[in-house]
């Protein structure tokens, strides 16, 4: 067994220079075979004593490790400490050790050639993993709920806990709600959202929304898509009919999704129906209401950034599209507009023109001042249910 012969010589040389527990002399030949650098280590020492006696038994204290891989009891103990309070199936640990051993470790590689090794590092994660599977049914996971950060030596531990990301949509029954808190108003769509949430799964809420609507814009029909993050939660899982909003603001929860999911539905570009009511101060006839929304049928909308928006958003033109367009007249002065449009289409502008800003508008087409009274989003649509958006 010439091989076999090899790691013994080696091993020899080596623990004749350095006193290592059996983990770290078994580490050295980690990729050799299967089973635990521990069982390896003995193994190798055995073989050693056998044949050359006394030099081969194990030192008091290892002179690479420190005997580190003794504190997994109580490491496992402090781990259940620290994770006590949280919810989890899955958890990763990722060790913290001091440089001059991990320099030390690569220093014996380079000097006796060593290219059949395993870093500290991974061995000391994944026998504290197992130990720590074993005391708590726990899995470990790639992608884990907890990242417990652990210092060996000086037994610190700290967690790191994957967020959890929740999709729902909301319904803003009422106008002068803003989406997010505003000076002035006493609640917010996120407010609301976030109270319960964090609440019910003790962590912190971040709330985004698919898109926005104005404070004085109604948000109805099945409602606009967002996500809520909730950071450091200690529930993972808690039953959607815990979470129910109702009121003002309504909330139908769709259910729990990935990080990626989450980023998916907030980028995706829904067309959207509108409700507008529209005062002419001119007045307007039914005929040129009929041939203003023959006019916005598939118009092409060129659109730049709105005055009242210039300071948030980039200045660019936007060309958006109006799918339909049906108009009802409530009196001379005054009429109701339905619009079906891509999204990110601002519906105050498309009325009123903004001083020429955008083109057509409703104004541009009546060749009459037109304004916008009232807005309410009457649905969001999800991209199977109204085509791709163009
Ligand atoms: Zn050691």
């Amino acid at each position: 067994m010439e091989e076999g012969r090899g790691v013994v010589e080696k091993a020899l040389k080596v623990i004749s220079k350095y006193g290592l527990c059996d983990h770290c002399l078994g580490r050295m030949f980690a990729v050799l075979s299967k089973g635990t650098n521990e069982e390896r280590g003995r193994c190798i020492r055995l073989v050693l004593s056998m044949e050359r006696g006394a030099a081969a038994s194990r030192p008091e204290r290892c002179e690479l490790c420190g005997n580190v891989f003794d504190s997994i009891p109580e490491l496992v103990e402090g781990m259940i400490r620290a994770s006590e309070s949280l919810e989890f199936e899955t958890f990763r640990v990722g060790s913290k050790f001091p440089d001059p051993v991990l320099r030390l470790e690569e220093e014996i590689w380079r000097e006796f050639s060593i290219k059949t090794g395993e870093s500290i590092k991974r061995e000391f994660n994944r026998e504290l993993g197992k130990a720590f599977s074993q005391a708590t049914g726990k899995r470990v996971s790639d992608d884990p709920d907890v990242l417990f950060i652990v210092e060996p030596y000086s037994k610190r531990i700290s967690t790191e806990i994957k967020p959890v990301y929740l999709y729902g949509r909301y319904r803003k029954l009422k106008r002068g709600i803003p989406l997010t808190p505003l000076p002035g108003y006493e609640k917010s769509v996120a407010s609301v959202v976030c109270r319960k949430v964090s609440r019910a799964f003790g962590g912190r809420c971040v709330f985004k929304a698919a898109g926005r609507e104005d404070v004085d814009v109604r948000m109805l029909g099945s409602g606009r898509p967002f996500i809520v993050e909730v950071k450091r939660p200690k529930r993972r899982r808690v039953p959607l009919k815990e979470l129910e909003i109702r009121g003002e603001v309504e909330v139908e929860w769709i259910g729990y999704v990935t990080r990626k999911e989450a980023s998916k539905i907030l980028s995706r570009r829904h067309r959207k129906r509108y409700r507008a009511l529209v005062s002419v101060p001119e007045g307007v006839t039914e005929e040129e209401l009929k041939r203003l929304c023959e006019l916005l049928e598939n118009a092409v909308i060129e659109q730049m950034t709105p005055k009242r928006v210039s300071k948030r958003r980039a200045l660019r033109v936007r060309r958006r599209r109006v799918y339909s367009a049906s108009c009802r007249p409530v009196d001379e002065k005054s009429f109701e507009l339905h619009l079906l449009t891509d999204g990110g289409l601002y519906i105050k502008e498309l009325i009123s023109g903004d001083s020429g800003r955008t083109r057509p508008s409703v104004s541009s087409l009546l060749g009459k001042e037109a304004k916008c009274i009232e807005l309410d989003v009457l649905g969001i649509a999800e991209d199977e249910d109204e085509g791709q958006a163009t």
